[in-house]
């Protein structure tokens, strides 16, 4: 991986820069972006002897996401390694459910991916090499109560996937999703915190693994960083269009 580019979106903390470190330490140079802790992302980048760079798009704006693309050219050469990470979370029955809401969920969890593929595909192609990993989620291939908008774009996510797999499956690059359990990150915690009865965070942590995932314990940004670096490796070159669930077994069941 040493000298690829990698454009991780969303990667100013939780899963994205999870998995910004992995490939930073295979040797890839990282373009960040997202609305975190910005120059700590960067110091985690950085320590692997990389370069990182940052981009402050707004993945809600098309325009911003040209813009986006446009610095990775002009400052990198490119993208070798998408991975489509940024994303929101609203949690409310459908007839309580925010129409802005709905339309931010599906712009910046969905449609933000359309965006970023359509743009750097032209130059993997032309470089005859390619990775792109989109971040779905078990609600990519199975529904929750309350989360209309998050399902919708996350299944949508999936099927995405697999349509620019099949556009993409005679040439170098390849599209796959990884589909995540939950993962104790911000977009989690705040969750939690909603959750929480008399403030019993432990509690309300328990209760949401309890419901859904198996095996209790959390998936890590890392487990999921290193599983991104399985997807870049030769040994997935015939890995095209999966959705690839890693949940401590929620979807077993
Ligand atoms: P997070 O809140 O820690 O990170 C989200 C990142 O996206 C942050 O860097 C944030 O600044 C960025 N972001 C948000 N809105 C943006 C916008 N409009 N433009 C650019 N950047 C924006 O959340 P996370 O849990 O690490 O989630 C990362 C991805 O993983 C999301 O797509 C999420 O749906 C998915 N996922 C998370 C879990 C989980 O349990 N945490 C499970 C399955 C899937």
């Amino acid at each position: 991986m040493k000298g690829k580019i990698a454009l991780v979106t969303g990667s100013t903390s939780g899963i994205g820069l999870g998995i910004a470190e992995a490939l930073a330490r295979a040797g890839c140079e990282v373009i960040l972006n997202g609305f975190g802790e910005v120059e700590a992302a960067r110091e985690r980048i950085e320590r692997y002897g990389v370069r990182a760079g940052y981009h402050d798009a707004d993945l809600a704006d098309p325009a911003r996401i040209e813009a986006l693309l446009e610095y990775a050219e002009s400052e990198f050469g490119g993208v070798d390694v998408l991975v489509n990470n940024a994303g929101i979370q609203h949690v409310a029955p459908i007839d309580e459910f925010p129409p802005e809401r709905w339309d931010a969920i599906i712009a910046i969890n969905l449609s933000a991916a359309f965006h970023t593929m359509r743009l750097v595909l032209p130059g993997m192609k032309r470089r005859g090499w390619g990775r792109i990993i989109n971040l779905a989620s078990t609600h990519g291939l199975a529904g929750s109560a309350g989360k209309s908008a998050y399902v919708a774009a996350k299944h949508g996510m999936v099927g995405l996937t697999k349509a620019v797999a099949l556009e993409t499956a005679l040439t170098p690059v390849t599209c796959n999703a990884i589909c995540p359990g939950w993962v104790l990150t911000p977009l989690v915690e705040r969750q939690i915190e909603a959750r929480a009865v008399d403030g019993d965070l432990s509690g309300a942590r328990e209760a949401l693994l309890g419901e859904k995932q198996p095996s209790l314990e959390f998936v890590t940004p890392a487990q999921l960083g290193e599983l991104a670096l399985f997807l870049c490796s030769p040994a997935a070159d015939q890995v095209r269009g999966a959705a690839w669930n890693m949940d401590g077994g929620w979807l077993a069941q």
